[in-house]
């Protein structure tokens, strides 16, 4: 499938209630509506999960942004909050087969440092062109891509193949930062601008390949029979998301002072450190393999 035309683009924040940094730019967005509008397409946004913004939470029932498998979108036994938000949104959104929107723009932040990271859900051209043209916009961004077939993806972006999430950190659940807001909105106005481009057949200056984290697998903190923590991030790797981590190098700590190192065969690149919503997840940190991809140009 290629992407001839963009007709609608839609803007979600606030898929995760204690995100606020995404759920303030659509309330600006609301009240400055010119300032995302373009020539070409039609600009659509969401606050995805208003009844957890309100409770400050990261979602009420269950996580919003795993609601979105196909399978659980047809599942009429799934009826908590977020499964019928997320019912509600693939209406308004999807379907996935079908969607009425031709490309996402989610908006995330972390407590880990990813500085700016352009998440993709796959490498398609069309995506990795968008990326990296992101990348001439700020030098600071990094561009990650966990791939999922979409029908099985339980991610609110998987509702439609183009465009990307913005995840920025580290910032507190719960708050926003000035600098990461205004860092996030001016990617949101140049994915706007690079989408508006395309449109017009204009060709914006991209580089010839850029580096690619891709996402191998998550790592658990060792916990005991009843899921208790054993141990916490190695004060070495704290903090350094996106570099390289190599076999023998210190990864976790134990309470009681023991260093357990890393025991891959390569060198991984850890994204997501510390994570505070990956707790009950089971991920201390996702890894992942560094690659230069070559971007190919429209033809
Ligand atoms: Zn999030």
């Amino acid at each position: 499938m290629n992407a001839n035309q963009i007709k609608r683009v839609a803007i979600v924040g606030g898929t995760h209630g204690n995100e606020f940094i995404g759920v303030y730019l659509i309330k600006k967005f609301a009240r400055f509506p010119n300032s995302i509008e373009r020539d070409t397409f039609e600009t659509m946004t969401l606050l995805a999960n208003p009844k957890a913004f309100a409770a400050r939470r990261r979602y009420i029932d269950r996580d919003l942004n795993r609601c979105f498998s196909r399978q659980d979108l047809a599942n009429l036994q799934l009826a908590n909050y977020e499964d019928i938000q997320a019912k509600a949104i693939a209406q308004l959104l999807g379907p996935k087969e079908n969607p009425q929107v031709d490309a996402i723009i989610d908006l995330h932040s972390t407590t880990a440092n990813m500085g700016l990271t352009v998440i993709l859900p796959d490498e398609h051209p069309f995506n990795l062109r968008l990326a990296a043209y992101l990348t001439t916009i700020d030098p600071l961004v990094k561009v990650y891509c966990w791939s999922q077939p979409r029908q099985d993806s339980s991610y609110l972006r998987s509702l439609c193949q183009f465009g990307c999430v913005i995840e920025v950190g580290p910032i507190a659940q719960g708050t926003v930062s000035a600098t990461l807001f205004q860092q996030t909105e001016r990617l949101i106005h140049a994915t706007l601008d690079y989408l508006d481009a395309f449109n017009r057949g204009q060709a914006l200056s991209i580089p010839s390949e850029i580096a690619i984290y891709r996402g191998l697998k998550t790592i658990d903190y060792p916990r005991d029979s009843s899921g208790e923590l054993q141990a916490m991030i190695h004060p070495q790797l704290q903090l350094k998301d996106y570099q390289p981590l190599n076999p023998g190098e210190p990864m976790l700590l134990t309470f009681d002072g023991e260093t357990i190192v890393y025991q891959g065969r390569s060198t991984v690149f850890p994204v997501f450190i510390n994570e505070a919503a990956y707790y009950e997840k089971g991920i201390a940190m996702c890894l992942t393999e560094k690659h230069q991809v070559k971007i190919i140009r429209n033809s």
